[in-house]
């Protein structure tokens, strides 16, 4: 008989589900749109029935691909896009609002409130966050403002607050559950990462009661049970994590110092710093990866805007390409790419710059100037980046990076993979399976009921990946790398007009 873990990938633009064997195989996969709701300019929402029924959707389509039944399930491990807020009823199980989705910026002049009440340090001090709307405490309060008598029912017990793990975790225990866990809890903005418990300062400062939170368990253990209604048997709930820490964890990034990056539409770069929270002095933001039998890693992470939407640019915007994987051999048909730098600062600059106000630049233009240069430079800008993020990560942990692990969309052009080794003087590490979201949530399931006995029985495996050396000398690096520097200086405080935030929110 076939046994087998499934994991739940929920993400913001679609639901999947994923089934691994005991080898750690990629058995079969589904997935399911659903729809992106954009009530104003810079709002964005779901529904969270809609996340519901197309995760159900996929976890029933999956088993059908396979062949396989409810009871070949040994656990169900849960990954999710982070940060995303719902709140629910708790006596109908209905919700009282949309999903405030984390890239929604609509909660920006509750952030307001609380930077002019001072509590910049508090927060950074206390939840390892910035004050933005990105996280989800801002949108708890939003919603309860936006509902008749919100405050009250939340403070009567009434009503129930989850990220998107929660609400799948309530939804699949048929309301019997209300739990997150650490590297959730820790995106809230009203989670203490040290004490590791809700803050009473931080719930006050947004009027958040107790009453309506999860309770915050291990990442790996048993949550609770499917109800046999939705797959004909019962099956534990064993694995939760966000997306970035779950892929992280399938990575095998389990020791101090073990950095990955996705990249997608923009990076994300996560480094394990172990069991030590350390605070960022380079716009970084501290994070719980994962706690497991009170053993915690926490990981330090920064986010590039734009990488991969870069491509998509040249493709869409400007007409260079018919499509991303072109960019490969294009960039390739050029020995560099003659002096030009792209800077993708179209929606500002993240880590290290911060920089609302930059804006994206092409720079070194000559006659002699190319499609193929420019494509070719699109591409290093992407790697110029990273490797600005991974100079904050190594200065902030004083760790050493040995090795770039790397998955994502964009991680499967190899051009961009040697120039991203070239220009960080370090390996890269591409596993042959790039679902190492799931996977993560996979082995955090499977681990909890013994199908695993630790990570490295699943965990991305370098075998039939891809290693890129780096291959550039150390003067040709710098020399590129201060080029990249110069042209970043050209992008910076572009805007001028004060009207950079709605222009950025929108
Ligand atoms: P997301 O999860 O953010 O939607 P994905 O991991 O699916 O992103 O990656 C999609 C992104 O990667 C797109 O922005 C696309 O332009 C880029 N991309 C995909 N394939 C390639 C490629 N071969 N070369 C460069 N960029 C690519």
């Amino acid at each position: 008989m076939s046994r087998y873990v499934m994991a739940l990938d929920q993400g913001t633009t679609s639901s999947r589900a994923i089934l691994f064997d005991q080898a750690g195989s990629l058995v079969a996969i589904d997935q399911h749109e659903f729809t992106q709701y954009f009530p104003e300019p810079g709002w964005v929402e779901h529904d969270p029935m809609e996340i519901w029924d197309s995760q159900l959707r996929a976890a029933r389509g999956v088993l059908a691909k396979a062949g396989a039944r409810g009871s070949d399930l040994v656990a169900i491990g849960i990954t999710n896009q982070r940060e995303t807020a719902l709140i629910w009823d708790r006596a109908s199980g209905d919700p009282v609002y949309r999903a405030i989705v984390w890239q929604s910026r609509q909660t920006a002049s509750i952030c307001d409130q609380l930077r002019s009440r001072g509590l910049e340090a508090e927060v950074r001090a206390r939840t390892g966050l910035l004050i933005d709307a990105y996280f989800s405490g801002t949108k708890i309060r939003f919603i309860l403002d936006s509902i008749d008598a919100g405050q009250k029912r939340a403070e009567a017990g009434e009503l129930a607050f989850g990220t998107v793990d929660t609400w799948l975790l309530y939804k699949l225990t048929r309301g019997r559950v209300h739990a997150t866990e650490y590297s959730n809890a820790s995106r809230t903005l009203i989670y203490n990462i040290h004490q590791r418990d809700w803050d009473d300062l931080l719930l006050e400062a947004l009027r958040v009661p107790r009453a309506m939170l999860p309770q915050v368990r291990d990442s790996s253990g048993v949550f609770g049970l499917a109800d046999p209604e939705w797959f004909g048997a019962e099956i534990p709930i064993a694995g939760i994590a966000g997306d970035q820490q779950a892929a992280l964890f399938g990575q095998g990034c389990l020791a101090p110092g073990q950095t990955k990056n996705t990249y997608g539409t923009g990076c994300f770069l996560l480094m394990n710093t172990g069991s030590e929270a350390r605070v960022s002095n380079n716009g970084l933001i501290t994070t719980i990866g994962w706690g497991i039998d009170g053993r915690f890693a926490y990981a330090l992470e920064g986010s590039i805007f734009v990488a991969g939407a870069a491509v998509q640019w040249l493709r869409d915007g400007l007409g260079l390409l018919a499509n991303a994987a072109e960019s490969e051999a294009a960039a390739r048909s050029v020995d560099d790419t003659g002096g030009v730098y792209l800077v993708p600062a179209f929606v500002g600059l993240g880590a290290p710059y911060w920089d609302d106000r930059a804006r994206g630049t092409l720079v070194g233009l000559t006659l002699g100037t190319t499609r193929e240069h420019v494509i070719r430079a699109t591409l290093e800008g992407i790697a110029y980046q990273t490797r600005d993020v991974v100079e904050c990560l190594q200065a902030d942990s004083g760790l050493p990076l040995e090795t770039l692990r790397v998955d994502g969309g964009a991680s499967q052009n190899d051009f961009l993979m040697q120039f991203q080794a070239d220009i960080l003087g370090v390996p890269v590490q591409r596993p042959a399976v790039l679902e190492v979201t799931a996977m993560g949530a996979a082995a955090l399931a499977g681990i909890a009921v013994g199908f695993w006995q630790d990570a490295s029985e699943i965990e991305a495996s370098d075998a039939g990946g891809r290693r890129f050396e780096p291959s550039l000398s150390a003067d040709r690096r710098a020399s590129l790398y201060a080029g990249w520097k110069r042209a970043v200086e050209r992008s910076r405080d572009w805007v001028q007009e004060d009207s950079v935030r709605e222009e950025g929110d929108a």
